[in-house]
């Protein structure tokens, strides 16, 4: 968040208002005391200077009243009335002048006396004295000096009748200094006021804006998820009950967030540990988790699929395009097989709705089933492997037994050979069937090994004796076992048959008869048995599959052999059974070989099993 410039802030905001409601506050009281004051200021001066000027009437009445000579003896009105003004002392006052009934000037204050005896004319408020007895008061402003003059105007009155006037001029200049003096001391307070003002105001804002300054702070603290600090309570008003409130706030904020981490922790930690993969997905489709086993599953990170549409992660942008289809088709089995591996995942959809029914997000939960499918797949491919071998054998016999109840049973030439063919068939089947028994015996573990102590050397050769006395005369064993004696826990029974069945294929896949060698070697823990011919060989990308249930490298070849493709997955389950490994090595057209390992007593143990 941006931190609030000091002009939008509501510090200046505070002053602004502090200092407008000073001056407003300031100007109404001084528009009204200035107003007041001049009013008294004047007043005064009118009555001070009215009260000089009543006692100088009273005087020049008495002088006016006065009994005179006829003859001119004694002091004039004139003189009298100058020596009253001479005694006269006044600051305020600087003219007056006494006009007689006549309106001709008798006394003046001033110096010059030139002006006595003339005449004043034009003066109406002398006129107003003289007629009426009016007194008079009026401002005049001196245009030259700008000054201002208070001129009264008197009447001079005898026995109630108006024999002269008093016209008295007195600058009033001073009471307007005083005037501007008091407004300059108003406006030099006003300025301190208002200067004390806005600091009281910035402190006063200080005060609020702190604590808000303090919880902006806090509010930020507390959105990267950090509930430990808390703000200062500054006092019981609003805003501190606005800092109370918000710690309380910032406690169950802190509550909540425990909470919601403990389930979030709970639940990553349920998704980490189960064996599942779990994606999820917004409700755009959008991947927005996913665990270990998942990742693991799809060989991608999080970072990786992390923004993906879960339809691409999971291959399946072919099979539609809307995820909540998905979710009603149940389980889905997808195929991640590449050239190397045969991989499949099945995945299970379910749309995840909030409480108005509207979908939110969407959860896959895949798991690895590769193996469930390979043994599904190798079951059905037994059993259709089962009925046709069993099949086979049966059509063949029927034909010729419907050929022998046709009649043919009467040839005495054809019905031995026909017989003779259908015994074949019954022992092939009998064979096929005895050798299904005994891989689903062993599959069961209900085919108990007999285990005895043998030395192998005399064992092999004895087998092979065997197989001398038998064979055709274009074919020739050559025998490369050592001479001293080695001992193995065997099944002697078990693994005859798999040596029979090794030699036995040997033979019947060398058709041009050849060399068939025997070898065996001891190694560290365990003897080697190698059995190599001469014969057409096997293809590099069938060898491990020759020890599959039913399976031969050359189908038509192998079944006129009368082979049923059972005997290397038997030799394979008893030579693992005796805790051995079987393989074999092959270079097509030149020979094939098959070995197989078996462990060697140890001696320390005895003959314990
Ligand atoms: P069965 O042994 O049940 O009579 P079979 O010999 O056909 O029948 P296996 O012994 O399991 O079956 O052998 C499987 C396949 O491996 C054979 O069909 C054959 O194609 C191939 N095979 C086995 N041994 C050899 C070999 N020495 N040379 C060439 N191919 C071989
Ligand atoms: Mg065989």
């Amino acid at each position: 968040m941006k931190k609030v410039g000091f002009f939008q802030s509501i510090r200046l905001k505070f002053i602004i208002i502090y200092i407008l409601l000073l001056l407003l506050a300031i100007q109404v009281i001084g528009a009204y005391f200035a107003e007041n004051l001049e009013e008294e200021l004047l007043g005064n001066f009118r009555e001070s200077v009215d009260e000089r000027v009543r006692l100088l009437t009273y005087n020049l009445e008495e002088q006016f009243a006065k009994e005179r000579p006829e003859d001119g003896s004694g002091p004039t009105l004139q003189d009298d009335i100058q020596q009253l003004l001479y005694d006269f002392d006044s600051e305020e006052i600087t003219n007056i002048q006494i006009i007689d009934e006549q309106s001709r000037i008798i006394g003046t204050s001033q110096l010059d006396r030139s002006q006595l005896g003339r005449l004043v004319t034009g003066d109406s408020r002398i006129t107003r004295a003289l007629i009426y007895g009016r007194s008079d008061s009026t401002i005049m402003l001196n245009r030259n000096t700008e000054n201002r003059t208070l001129v009264r105007v008197f009447p001079i009155e005898n026995g109630g009748e108006p024999v002269g006037a008093v016209k008295m001029e007195a600058s009033i200049e001073e009471v307007y200094d005083q005037l501007k003096e008091i407004n300059r001391i108003f406006a030099n307070g006003t300025i301190l006021a208002i200067t004390i003002s806005a600091l009281l105001g910035i402190l006063v804002a200080r005060t609020i804006t702190k604590p808000i300054t303090e919880m902006r702070k806090q509010a930020k603290i507390m959105s990267t998820g950090d509930f430990s600090q808390k703000v200062n309570v500054y006092g019981g008003d609003e805003i501190g009950q606005l800092a109370t409130t918000f710690n309380d706030m910032n406690d169950k904020l802190r509550l909540a967030h425990l909470t919601t981490e403990g389930e979030r922790r709970k639940l990553s930690s349920v998704l980490s540990n189960m064996s599942d993969g779990v994606l999820a997905a917004d409700k755009d489709g959008t991947v927005t988790l996913i665990n270990e086993p998942a990742a693991r599953l799809l060989n991608k990170t999080f970072e990786e699929v992390k923004g993906q549409q879960l339809i691409e992660v999971l291959n399946l942008e072919e099979r539609g395009a809307d995820l909540s289809e998905f979710q009603e088709t149940g389980s889905l089995i997808i195929d991640f097989s590449d050239e190397e591996e045969f991989f499949l995942i099945k995945a299970n959809f379910s749309v995840v709705l909030d409480e108005s029914e509207q979908v939110t997000g969407f959860i896959t939960v895949i798991s690895d089933v590769t193996e469930q499918e390979k043994v599904e797949r190798e079951r059905r491919e037994f059993v259709s492997n089962v009925s046709h071998e069993l099949r086979t054998p049966l059509t063949t016999m029927r034909s010729y037994i419907e050929a022998l109840t046709d009649g043919a049973w009467k040839d005495e030439e054809i019905a031995p050979r026909f017989l003779d063919v259908t015994q074949n068939e019954t022992d092939r089947m009998i064979r096929l069937v005895n050798d299904l028994l005994q891989l689903s015996r062993m599959d069961h573990k209900e085919s108990n090994l007999y285990k005895e102590k043998v030395n192998f050397v005399s064992f092999f050769h004895q087998i092979i004796d065997r197989f001398e006395m038998n064979k055709s005369e274009d074919i020739i064993l050559e025998r490369k076992l050592p001479n001293e004696d080695i001992f193995v826990w065997l099944d002697k029974d078990k693994m005859t048959q798999v040596i029979d069945n090794i030699i036995s294929n040997a033979i019947k896949y060398s058709p041009e008869g050849g060399k068939i060698k025997f070898g065996l070697s001891k190694e560290r823990m365990r003897i080697k048995v190698s059995i190599s011919d001469e014969g057409m060989g096997i293809a590099p990308e069938k060898l491990d599959k020759i020890f599959e249930r039913f399976y031969r490298a050359d189908k038509a070849r192998s079944r006129k052999l009368g082979g049923t493709g059972l005997g290397l997955a038997i030799a394979k389950e008893i030579v693992e059974s005796h805790q051995g490994h079987i393989w074999a090595e092959s270079k097509e057209g030149k020979g094939t070989t098959v070995l197989f390992t078996l462990p060697l007593m140890k001696k320390k143990r005895g003959n314990a099993k």
